[in-house]
């Protein structure tokens, strides 16, 4: 599985969420991708790797997250990026046809297939399209 940007969970203090996380304290101001297979998070712009336990999610209003809070995110990443993997799987035949198609076409096939899952899984299938999208292109 590719890696795959980490959504910002929803601040318990100040109710902010992000689209990223961003790498704290980081020389480039990167932002964090995590690996579903291996638990493992980089940073992409310094290319530090380190443990998805051993990370520390900080708001920018100040607020550290527990590591349970975070281990739920990531929970919701997995869970998004094995499904997504069974439904490309299951349409094999469809994946090389829609691909010769351009990205685009590609990205909405993904999307459709994604919301065809139902309404339970939300920015974190968002970040897992986009990471199989950048994976065939
Ligand atoms: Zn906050
Ligand atoms: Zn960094």
């Amino acid at each position: 599985m590719a890696w795959v940007q980490f959504p910002f969970p929803e601040c318990p203090d100040c109710g902010k969420s992000w689209a990223v996380s961003r790498h704290r304290q980081c020389s480039r101001n990167g932002t964090m991708e995590v690996q579903p297979d291996s638990r493992r998070v980089r940073c992409d712009a310094c290319s530090a790797q380190w443990a998805v336990r051993e990370t520390s999610f900080y708001c920018s209003c100040g607020w550290k997250f527990s590591s349970s809070d975070a281990d739920g995110a990531i929970a919701e990443i997995i869970r998004s990026a094995r499904l997504l993997a069974q439904l490309i799987d299951r349409h094999n035949d469809e994946v090389a046809r829609i691909r010769s198609q351009g990205r685009d076409s590609f990205q909405s096939w993904l999307n459709s297939l994604a919301r065809g899952l139902g309404g339970v899984l939300g920015a974190a299938m968002g970040h897992v399209v986009g990471a199989v999208v950048r994976m065939f292109f």
